[in-house]
């Protein structure tokens, strides 16, 4: 069909494209993990409550009914009518939580390697290679409850790969957002994934180029990290460049998120409107931590996002301490540990203060690179941290949908949202640990667990 045949009559004689249009020429955020699919299916789920991801409080005896790919009805059980006849599907979870499928706004899916460095995966494995374990790490991490996943970068087009055989059935995924390529500095943190870009015409292009192969958001690495030559105690970006990132990608229609560890990548960042700060860690230029309430003012004046990204390091921490306990550290064991500690005690105490303190909106994300899979501990140390259970569940969830732009599509059960559903067997209201295990995950109104 050409395309002006597309084009809809709008009531005052002006002829719009229909939604749909713009579906297709823009990023392809509507499209589920596995088509083809029978749009006709329908599914009637009772449980004993809804958690419905708002922060109301939970419905008892609840009922919600999906059909295709659409939540149509929520309600109580025995007041809300439901659908019968041979095509409708039961599912009954007397003890059962529902709740809104879970999002997790910072991952790799190329890496999932544990105990290799980045540099390691990087020389050894090829596109091809990482592209199937991006496939394996997109299901596990949707076994695990996760309906929808920002990626914030990987090689090449692995990513952009994945959600073409998504969108073809080869795969099962959650709901792909893609950045494709960080935007980093000349020998900046993931150069290896072939997105340097320096000076206001250099990110512009980065830009451009991102949205024309397929990116939803663009992911900046506004300080040093990880990558062996990098620096993670300074800023990269200087704050004009940052500002013509998140211009160009605004003006595209694309939301900016930024690595910020160094403290003052934390300020350049606020000061450019980029839309989310992943992080946080207020790194200073000696590599201590430290907390500053002025640049949490700053923060929350600006109405950015947080994704604290707050359980890196703490499996690795973990096992530091099993071996201590079981066989006793090396000297350089021992300085890793110290450090990791150091870390993570910052980590939480910085959540803990930008929510409290600031009511800073936070969403959670892993920063999946060693394990997928592994979502629910990132939920458990939010808690820890000082938010409640209900506030870890929005910020999982609905906060979580605003933040990456698809909160028409998902974050809730309401009606007319995508059927992107979790049952778990106990209330995560009384214990967050609920969501360590899942009884059903539905995407997409495809019942994947
Ligand atoms: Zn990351």
């Amino acid at each position: 069909m050409l395309e002006h045949q597309m084009l809809e009559h709008h009531p005052y004689g002006i002829a719009v494209p229909p939604e749909s249009f713009f579906r297709r020429v823009g990023s392809r955020l509507d499209l589920g993990g596995t088509i083809p699919f029978n749009p006709n299916s329908v599914y009637v789920i009772t449980a004993k409550a809804l958690i419905d991801g708002t922060g109301a409080k939970p419905l008892e005896k609840a009922v919600v009914v999906t059909q295709g790919h659409t939540i149509t009805a929520v309600g109580r059980q025995g007041q809300t009518p439901v659908p019968e006849g041979s095509h409708v599907r039961r599912l009954d979870f007397p003890d059962g939580y529902l709740l809104p499928g879970l999002i997790d706004s910072h991952t790799h899916l190329m890496f999932g390697v544990p105990g290799s460095s980045y540099e390691q995966v990087i020389s050894e494995d090829s596109d091809e290679v990482m592209l199937l374990r991006a496939a394996k790490n997109a299901l596990t991490h949707l076994q695990a409850g996760v309906t929808t996943l920002r990626e914030n970068g990987a090689r090449n087009q692995i990513t952009f790969n994945l959600r073409e055989g998504a969108h073809r059935g080869y795969v099962t995924a959650p709901r792909l957002l893609l950045c494709g390529r960080p935007v980093t500095i000349s020998g900046g943190h993931f150069y290896w994934c072939n997105q340097e870009a320096d000076g206001v015409e250099g990110v512009r292009h980065a830009v451009r180029e991102l949205v024309r192969d397929g990116a939803d958001h663009i992911k900046i690495m506004a300080s040093g990290g990880g990558t062996a030559i990098t620096d993670l105690r300074r800023p990269s970006y200087t704050v004009e460049e940052l500002r013509t990132i998140v211009e160009e990608a605004h003006n595209m229609g694309k939301r900016t998120t930024a690595h910020c560890l160094a403290t003052g990548s934390i300020i350049n960042a606020v000061e450019a409107g980029v839309d989310m700060i992943e992080h946080a860690a207020f790194v200073e230029n000696d590599g201590t931590y430290r907390f500053h309430p002025e640049v949490a003012e700053r923060i929350a004046k600006a109405g950015t996002y947080v994704s604290p990204t707050v359980q890196t390091g703490y499996r690795g921490l973990e096992a530091l301490l099993a071996k201590e306990e079981q066989s006793g550290l090396s000297p350089d064991e021992a300085e890793r540990l110290e450090w990791s500690k150091g870390k993570c005690d910052s980590q939480l105490e910085f959540l803990g203060r930008l929510w409290r303190e600031w009511q800073i909106p936070i969403v959670s994300g892993t920063d999946a690179i060693a394990a997928f899979g592994d979502y629910c501990i990132g939920l458990e140390l939010m808690a820890e941290a000082g938010m409640s259970n209900m506030d870890v569940i929005r910020a999982s969830t609905s906060v979580n949908a605003e933040a990456l732009d698809v909160g028409h599509m998902t974050g809730t059960v309401e009606r007319g949202k995508d059927a992107d559903l979790i049952v778990v067997d106990s209330d995560p209201l009384q214990d967050i640990k609920a969501l360590r295990k899942m009884t059903m995950v539905m995407r997409f109104g495809e019942r994947v667990v």
